[in-house]
């Protein structure tokens, strides 16, 4: 408003406008700002590693994706239903691609939004665990409507790691959304957790109410740098 207000008043004096339009005007000014700076603010807190959107997903590079499905996620409402979601594929996929542009969508439906891998949530924990802050790490993350939980398989954890991850998902269960993925299909997630019961604990709560997609497939960063490498290639003969 303070930014604004000399101007308008200006555009309003010069339209011979009623003082409460130049209010109402100004008003809308000021929420709109407030708006973007809120959304903005969510969006860094959320500590995506790279901003991706929908927009730049090709979806004909995996056909198998249920496209219209994942565009209805994207709508949040999943979130509210304190439903989770798992995207499960090889590397190179766009899992973290997906999981950052349905984690975008729920900053601008006005969601708290985190993004961690799972080495580095287990991280965190641990210290917070040695330094008797574990409860405030834990009410922290319950804070957040939608936790998400990236690269869960590449490295497996300690038995106290895996004891304090099973905690952040069973607090979660039916409250709070949860968005996870993982390189491992839920068969090998025993790799990860140690101890058969624990991950069989930890999947029944991830899994009951929960949308699964499969990506699977070749590599998209492969792909393109292959194609990158081909049009490179001189062409000869002729
Ligand atoms: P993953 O997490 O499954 O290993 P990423 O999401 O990191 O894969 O994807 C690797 C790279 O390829 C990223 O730069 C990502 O934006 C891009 N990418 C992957 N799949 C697609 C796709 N279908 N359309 C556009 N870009 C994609
Ligand atoms: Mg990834």
């Amino acid at each position: 408003m303070l930014a604004e207000h000399e101007k308008l008043a200006r555009e309003a004096a010069g339209r011979d406008e009623p003082y409460e339009a130049y209010l109402l005007r100004l008003t809308e000014v000021e929420v709109t700002a407030r708006a973007a700076n809120a959304l903005a603010g969510r969006i860094r807190a959320a500590g995506f590693p790279v901003l991706k959107d929908f927009d730049t997903f090709d979806f004909t590079a995996t056909p198998s994706l249920p496209k219209q499905k994942l565009l209805e996620l994207a709508r949040g409402e999943w979130i509210d239903q304190h439903y989770n979601c798992c995207l499960i594929g090889t590397a190179g996929t766009g899992k973290t691609h997906l999981a950052t542009a349905l984690g975008l969508a729920a900053c601008r439906a006005g969601r708290r939004v985190r993004f961690v891998t799972a080495a580095g949530l287990v991280t965190v924990l641990d210290e917070a665990q040695q330094q008797h802050r574990l409860d405030r790490a834990l009410t922290q993350l319950d804070r957040l409507d939608l936790l998400i939980v990236d690269e869960l398989g590449y490295l497996s954890f300690s038995r106290t790691g895996a004891e304090l991850l099973f905690q952040v998902f069973a607090d979660r269960y039916e409250r709070r959304s949860l968005l996870v993925t993982s390189n491992l299909g839920f068969g090998e997630w025993g790799q990860v957790f140690q101890g058969e019961r624990m991950t069989a604990a930890l999947l029944d709560r991830l899994t009951h109410r929960c949308h699964i997609f499969e990506m699977n497939g070749e590599s998209y960063r492969f792909r393109e740098s292959m194609k990158a490498k081909k049009d490179q290639t001189p062409k000869r003969g002729k």
